[in-house]
């Protein structure tokens, strides 16, 4: 052993799951919640930044619910989004109505995800068998005889070797993980990425749209109590124009969708306070290898449209634990376990991205132009005009639930 690898510190647990967004995060809280012993890293040292998207659905508050936490957890500040409003043009149509679910909740709680993360750590924090370790970052896998047996990672105080049982990749659509393990990814394209940025709430909408399109344009404004969470989609490539162009030229694109905003853009004064999220949609062909699974964006990268991306992550952690408690506790965790996950989870995420994959086409074109505005076609629109409550109870029905729902069984 060379002195560099003698002064590295090592850690032993039975599951390690890189990556401390809501797939990670749900899958530790609900493996310690079961005994077994988990590791969580994540690589920022905080939750408080701004992730993409806000949305806790009504699938995931069922889980609370089946937890026993629901009360406490809808005790934090959120806002309940009971309809989905979309603005086109001037005119206004509920896309998704959650009335009719057949869940506790009907309604989206719409809350910063660094809130829900916290609560979910906190909860996760009453187990002894649970660890988070922030602003830890994993950088590569430990492998013995073609299995994976652990991670490398950086932490402030130096390296760290975590040896696990079961390595779960959870660190998202930029996974260093899946690349370092070599996994084969199908890419569906995607011709946006959105600009985020917040504005003050200078006006008092009773029930603001969600979604604006306007003159080729859309901008989606997440109601954060006193501020407007605001997502303006550009087609792939596009930002560097923009940039030139100047923030005067952007506020006035943004006012132009949303002229409500006039009285509060004017606090978008610095490039830094908007932040290029790029939009992916991908697949993994097979989500594990012997000792090491993905699950989440890892596994299926989501797009914004829809805003299903968190409860799809939700739900492979709910499958995970539900699929592997019990072999991981006799520490026999197979590669035949782990392919059960894949089989659970796959068909809803192939389902919702094929209709992602759908929604793109059909507003944006299948190739990105970053010259070309957004539209809608019309046969998208007309078809929205005639099965309205048809799709508003079927868009309800993906968005707040999803192809598979999963209940806790462990
Ligand atoms: C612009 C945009 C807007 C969106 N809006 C919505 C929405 O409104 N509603 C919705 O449901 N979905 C939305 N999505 C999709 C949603 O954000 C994702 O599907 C969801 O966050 C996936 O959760 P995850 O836990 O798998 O990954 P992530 O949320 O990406 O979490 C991964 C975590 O891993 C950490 N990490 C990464 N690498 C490492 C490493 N090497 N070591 C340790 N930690 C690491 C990251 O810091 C992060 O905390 C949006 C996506 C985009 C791009």
């Amino acid at each position: 052993m060379s002195q560099s690898e003698k002064a590295t510190q090592q850690i032993r647990t039975t599951c390690c799951i890189v990556g401390g967004g809501p797939a990670g995060m749900m899958l530790g809280l609900l493996l310690a919640r079961a005994g077994i012993e988990v590791v969580v890293l994540e690589k920022h040292a905080d939750f408080f930044r701004d992730f993409r998207g806000d949305t806790i659905h009504p699938s995931t508050l069922e889980l609370m619910h089946e937890l026993g936490m629901l009360d406490e957890f809808l005790r934090l500040p959120h806002e309940d989004l009971r309809r989905v409003k979309v603005q086109f043009e001037d005119e206004e149509f509920v896309g998704a109505d959650f009335s009719h679910l057949p869940v506790r909740c009907k309604f989206i709680a719409l809350m910063p995800q660094w809130d829900f993360l916290n609560f979910l750590a906190t909860q996760a924090k009453r187990y002894a068998t649970f660890q988070l370790l922030m602003d830890t970052e994993a950088t590569g896998l430990i492998e013995e005889g073609g299995r994976v047996v652990g991670v490398r990672v950086k932490t402030k105080q130096g390296e760290l070797n975590a040896y696990a049982g079961l390595v779960v990749g959870a660190d998202g659509r930029s996974s260093i993980l899946r690349e370092r393990a070599g996994m084969e990814v199908e890419d569906f394209g995607v011709p946006i990425d959105v600009l985020w940025f917040r504005v003050a709430k200078t006006v008092t909408d009773t029930e603001p749209a969600l979604g604006r399109i306007r003159n080729g344009k859309m901008l989606v404004t997440i109601d954060r109590g006193d501020y407007y969470q605001c997502g303006y989609i550009i087609r792939k490539g596009a930002f560097e124009e923009i940039r030139r162009r100047g923030l005067e030229f952007f506020r006035e694109e943004t006012v132009s969708v949303a002229p409500f905003l006039r009285g509060a853009v004017g606090e978008i004064d610095d490039w830094d306070k908007v932040k290029l999220l790029t939009v992916q949609v991908n697949r993994l062909r097979q989500w594990y290898r012997p000792g090491l699974l993905f699950i989440g964006d890892a596994a299926h990268a989501m797009s914004p449209a829809g805003g299903v991306g968190i409860n799809l992550a939700i739900q492979d952690a709910v499958a995970a634990a539900n699929l592997l408690a019990d072999k991981l506790r006799e520490g026999d965790c197979g590669i035949d376990d782990l392919r059960r996950v894949q089989q659970r989870r796959e068909w809803p995420a192939r389902m919702t991205q094929a209709i992602q994959v759908f929604i793109h086409r059909q507003m944006f074109g299948s190739r990105s132009d970053p010259g070309k505005a957004l539209s809608i076609s019309w046969p998208v629109r007309v078809l929205l005009w005639l099965l309205t409550p048809l799709l508003r109870r079927a868009a309800a029905r993906v968005i707040g639930i999803g192809f598979r729902a999963e209940r806790i069984r462990i």
